[in-house]
């Protein structure tokens, strides 16, 4: 198979430097362009991260030598690009929003990381496992803007990556989760790079991270919602409330979760039988990038822990324990998912290869 030329937007960024990690030797994508903003641009890739690469390993020898190109310089990806993963910053949520559109315009399929353009209606937030089936809306934001062949799927806020899969997982199996407490203790890489001050850091609990509730509580009905008339409808029947704080943990986002069923209750024999057994779109599909067992069980009671269990299946998997009774509601559960792997790079990554095998990215 021929391999598809990718461009990273916001490449010098700790979730542009992620997927520079993750798609080195990718079977079906060769990153051959990089841009970030105008005060990277012009200078070579190695040059432009230089005292800020993050990553364990070496910047793969075909990106080192690349030129960063500016993030406004549509033209020029349009000629090189067959799609581009979107991780670049903006002070303007409105600019991201428009620049990712003009990408489209220009025939450039856009994967986004980025939160601009979540709530818009025809534009798919995917986790494979749970929604593969709203790629269709592509075909109705194409035909509303009159796009050819470019057009914007995003991936959802790496908050809610964690719990959302095994949330799912019980609704397939019939057992629908009406109300959820969540509570998350974020990483520092989730604030990109350099993040938040040392100082703030270092001995401390920071209990709020701007818009990440809102995300955390608003996102997974879009995710879990249903397509009618061309349109992606919000799933009604839950609710959610959320807590997230930042904890100093360089990598993996944990979640304490409370949840209320809306019925019927499963008992925890069965809830680990259906996590245990899930397996879904990106697994039937054979996805390179797919997890072999999206959700991780694992018995230990001190379980999961973001330095034992982030890399779980190369940072795909979510890993889940502690199930047990809760008091208030029916049970509660300990959640964890790495943020810059699953909850962004990695997951931009399995979105794309989902578009490749459905046709999308051709
Ligand atoms: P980051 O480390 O701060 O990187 C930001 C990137 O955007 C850099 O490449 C930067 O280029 C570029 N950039 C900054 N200002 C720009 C401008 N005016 N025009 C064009 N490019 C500009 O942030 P990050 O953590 O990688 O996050 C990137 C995106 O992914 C954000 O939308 C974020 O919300 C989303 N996301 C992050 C995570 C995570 O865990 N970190 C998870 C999910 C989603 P320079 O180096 O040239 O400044």
């Amino acid at each position: 198979m021929k391999k598809f030329k990718v461009g990273i937007l916001g490449a010098t960024g700790m979730v542009g430097q992620n997927y520079i990690r993750l798609l080195e030797n990718h079977p079906w994508f060769d990153v051959v362009y990089v841009a970030a903003s105008a005060n990277s641009a012009g200078t070579s890739y190695e040059d432009s991260v230089k005292g800020r690469w993050q990553m364990a390993t070496a910047i793969p020898k075909n990106v080192a030598k690349l030129k960063v190109e500016d993030v406004s310089n549509i033209e020029k990806a349009s000629k090189v690009c067959d799609f581009v993963f979107s991780a670049f910053e903006m002070p303007d949520k409105k600019l991201i929003k428009e620049t990712e559109e003009a990408y489209a315009k220009v025939g450039i399929p856009v994967v986004s990381n980025a939160s601009a353009n979540r709530g818009t209606p025809d534009v798919p937030m995917l986790i494979p496992e749970i929604n593969a089936d709203h790629v269709e809306v592509i075909k109705v934001q194409q035909k509303n803007h009159n796009w050819k062949k470019g057009f914007i799927v995003v991936k959802p806020n790496c908050s809610l990556q964690s719990y959302l899969t095994p949330i799912f997982a019980l609704h397939q199996a019939g057992y629908k989760v009406k109300k959820i407490i969540i509570t998350t203790m974020q990483a520092v890489s989730g604030a990109g790079y350099p993040g938040v001050p040392s100082l703030d850091m270092i001995d401390n609990v920071v209990p709020y991270i701007s818009g990440e509730e809102e995300k955390t509580e608003q996102e997974p009905l879009k995710i879990l919602g249903s397509i009618e008339n061309g349109k992606i409808e919000n799933y009604k029947d839950l609710s959610v409330s959320a807590t997230c704080t930042r904890v100093p943990v360089t990598d993996g986002h944990t979640a304490s979760v409370n949840i209320l069923f809306k019925d019927k209750k499963p008992t925890k024999e069965e809830i680990l039988k259906i996590w245990n057994n899930f397996k879904s779109i990106p697994q039937k599909l054979k996805l390179p990038s797919a997890p072999e067992k999206p959700i991780i069980y694992k018995e230990e009671e001190n379980r999961p822990q973001p330095k034992k269990d982030r890399d779980n299946d190369k940072g795909m998997a979510v890993t889940v324990g502690r199930l047990r009774d809760c008091n208030i509601f029916d049970y509660k559960f300990v959640a964890l998912s790495h943020n810059t792997v699953r909850g962004a790079a990695g997951g931009g990554i399995l979105n794309a290869e989902l578009l490749v095998k459905k046709g999308y990215i051709n």
